[in-house]
């Protein structure tokens, strides 16, 4: 579709709001259910389909649909707990109410790396609320959002509920562009780069929008010399290598204390080593392709400029399978340092890379030593220091002996130019599609 087929979306958006507004939050949270059910009974055909879209393999396509559940779940049982307030204000013989109501037509634009859930995170907020949705998917996944739009329908949402506007790369921007400044959007949100989220901000701050921006990460993990370090691997290894480190919230940097270094980075790159690369639906693989060739780029860019500037490449840095895939190879990257792209950038690729640290304070400042504020993730087994680096590290979430914090049931979201506005969680992602009216009565 191009910038033509916006008017038309969202008037059938807009029309389908002023029926859907007025829907019992109980119908509501039961259409979610219902929907719900539908994408759990296609688990095997919608997996498929993200394996085809995104190259990740079968096995995290399922744990991704598992995850994206979570939020249709979450967001019924959200429904119907939506409330105002009524309060006694100073002013003598009066009552002051609060009211939520939904904002209007919201519009999703979404990334490709987790076609599935990062919709599902966003429409089951909205529809709870009350609000109808236009989803403009990646062009790399369609067919991911087109089916689950068709379930909806299926489950008793009415069209133009959820209307999906897709599109080409050429015309990704100015389709973008019209809907985020269409005077009927009311709200939008917006998950991908922190390069495209400030172009979104500015094209929503004409109409002074209510806007939620989830973007980049580069996200530091510290490694202390008491943490347990099989169960840190494991972890660091899991959140590193999924989707071949095509995550927001993965681990970019890694900070590991000198009397650990070298016993750590080894069984770190034992891990890396034991990956299966390969097609999504091979027996055994263990990591896929990266999914773009933008992406394939930046990995290739980021081992060079490490190499040049000094660092140990332990394995891997190669693109793999030059027949086609966009294969890389697992790589380890040791003694990395500031001045290189890997340490400026999210390198959005499967490559870990190490950095040596001796003193708490040094790898705390190293860590927030960024523009982004995304996720932040320590290993220890100090409890004083864990209380100390949760208040003391610049991120939206901070993973505590853990590199899997990320739930329906939790707020989701960064901080500094990771973006603002909190998806998932209770009353915060609701809240984000909803306006509050105060009412003042005078009493007789
Ligand atoms: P991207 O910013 O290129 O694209 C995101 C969306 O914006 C897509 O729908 C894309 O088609 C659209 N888009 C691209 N160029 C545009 C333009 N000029 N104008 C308007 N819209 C445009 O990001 P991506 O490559 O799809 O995804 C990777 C990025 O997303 C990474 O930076 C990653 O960290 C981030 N991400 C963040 C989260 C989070 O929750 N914070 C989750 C997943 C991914």
């Amino acid at each position: 579709m191009s910038v033509e087929d916006v008017d038309a979306a969202v008037q059938s958006s807009h029309a389908a709001f002023l029926k859907y507004r007025t829907v019992n939050p109980r119908v509501r949270a039961q259409r979610l259910l219902k929907w719900d059910t539908l994408i759990r009974e296609a688990r095997d055909d919608l997996a498929k389909i993200v394996v085809f879209e995104t190259g990740k393999p079968l096995a995290e396509a399922y744990g991704e649909l598992d995850y994206a559940t979570g939020f249709t779940w979450w967001f019924a049982g959200e429904a119907e707990r939506v409330r105002g307030t009524v309060s006694t204000p100073s002013a003598p013989g009066r009552r002051v109410f609060t009211v939520k109501q939904p904002i209007g037509v919201a519009a999703a634009l979404v990334p490709w790396n987790f076609p599935i859930a990062m919709i599902l995170r966003k429409v089951g907020a909205a529809l709870a609320a009350g609000c109808t949705m236009i989803i403009k998917p990646s062009p790399e996944t369609p067919l991911s959002v087109l089916t689950l739009a068709l379930l909806a329908e299926k489950a008793g949402f009415e069209k133009g509920i959820i209307n999906v506007l897709t599109t080409d790369l050429d015309n990704t921007p100015a389709l973008s562009e019209a809907l985020c400044r269409h005077s009927l959007v009311k709200k939008v949100t917006f998950t991908g780069s922190t390069r495209v989220g400030k172009l979104i901000a500015k094209h929503c701050a004409d109409g002074l929008k209510k806007v939620t921006l989830e973007l980049g990460g580069n996200c530091p993990v510290i490694v202390f010399d008491d943490a347990d370090l099989e169960q840190a691997a494991a972890q660091i290894g899991a959140l590193k290598f999924r989707h071949a480190g095509q995550a927001c919230i993965t681990a970019n940097r890694v900070y590991v204390q000198s009397g650990v270094y070298e016993k750590f980075t080894e069984i770190m790159t034992k891990f890396a080593k034991d990956l299966k690369v390969g097609h999504g639906f091979e027996k055994g693989t263990t990591m896929g392709p990266v999914t773009t060739p933008r992406g394939l780029d930046k990995a290739k860019q980021h081992v060079e400029d490490a190499k040049a500037n000094g660092a140990r490449i332990m394995l891997g840095g190669q693109r793999m399978k030059e027949d086609g895939g966009f294969f890389f190879e697992p790589t380890i990257i040791l003694d990395a340092t500031d001045k290189m792209l890997v340490s400026q950038e999210e390198t959005f690729a499967p490559i870990c890379s190490f950095f040596k640290f001796d003193k708490e304070e040094e790898a705390v400042q190293w860590a927030n030593n960024t523009s982004m504020g995304l996720a932040s993730y320590f290993f220890t087994k100090n409890v004083d220091r864990t209380w100390r680096l949760l208040e003391n590290l610049e991120a939206g979430m901070i993973g505590m002996n853990t590199g899997n914090s990320s739930a329906a049931e939790s707020p989701f979201g960064g901080i500094k130019e990771s973006g603002y506005g909190k998806e998932s969680g209770k009353d915060v992602a609701v809240e984000e599609y909803m306006i509050t009216k105060t009412g003042t009565l005078t009493l007789a």
